[in-house]
């Protein structure tokens, strides 16, 4: 089997007339595209700012999608996040900085979209992803490594044409984390209705993130292990992760 045939072309995203969502979670047709999407515009249902694939339904109304308050989901968790970028903020113009950011959540967003996740919280100069919810995908961890590659692709070129003053040596470049297992998902908030994912594996993902250089991927064992035809040869690398007691073992893949 090639990565190809295993994995398929990535789908296109925002072109789905009905919720895919609510059609995974509920096989429910809620239409989001074409003339039959106009009455539920006028109630408010449009298509999510996490995908443009999903709607505002299956974003703001969890528990009304799940029956439930939170539910178990396995999953895979992407954070991503500027490399430079807190050092370069003390020296460049507001609107530049803003420039930048832009750039990175608007290419991040369309790589991970491209393979069926969600951008579930933006934080300035970093983002988290899920795959797998809600929009289901049993090779959540492949989608999440493909996407995490497009991120690496598109970012470093475009951001540093941004920033050309940016630290002599030390380009902006994109660090990736990922994590793949067991995550609770639900609206945690009691004053925000959108709902977003916790637990020890979200936590593990942004710990490898963080140790994550500019233009590196770090991998968990597990979601290595869900994808063994995109890490082949990949190095190995074994991290003492904040928060976490044993030492982990992490898959690197760096831009080429
Ligand atoms: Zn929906």
């Amino acid at each position: 089997m090639t990565t190809e045939s295993t994995y398929g072309e990535p789908a296109r995203h925002g072109s789905a007339r009905i919720c895919r969502g609510c059609w995974d979670q509920m096989h429910m047709p809620i239409p989001i595209g074409g003339p039959l999407a106009l009455p539920f515009r006028a109630f408010g249902i449009t298509r999510s700012k996490m995908n443009p694939d999903i709607c505002t339904i299956c974003e703001r109304s969890f528990q009304y999608v799940k029956k439930q308050r939170q539910i178990t989901v396995d999953a895979t968790i992407l954070f991503a996040d500027i490399r430079g970028f807190t050092d370069l903020s003390e020296r460049i113009e507001a609107v530049r900085l803003t420039e930048i950011v832009s750039l990175f959540q608007d290419r991040c967003a369309q790589a991970i979209w491209a393979h069926d996740g969600i951008v579930n919280k933006q934080m300035g100069d970093g983002l988290m992803a899920i795959f797998n919810f809600p929009i289901t995908r049993k090779d959540h961890a492949a989608a999440a490594i493909l996407a995490a590659q497009a991120i690496q692709r598109n970012c470093a070129a475009a951001l540093n044409s941004l920033a050309p003053d940016a630290a002599p040596g030390r380009p902006l470049g994109v660090g990736v984390g990922i994590h793949s297992g067991e995550v609770q998902i639900g609206e945690f908030s009691s004053f925000r209705s959108d709902f977003t994912a916790i637990g020890g594996v979200v936590n593990q993902a942004a710990r490898l993130e963080s140790q994550a250089a500019a233009g590196e991927i770090l991998l968990s064992a597990e979601t290595a292990a869900m994808a063994a035809a995109l890490i082949a040869g990949a190095e190995e690398r074994t991290l003492t992760l904040k928060g976490i007691e044993q030492p982990v073992r992490a898959h690197v893949l760096v831009k080429r």
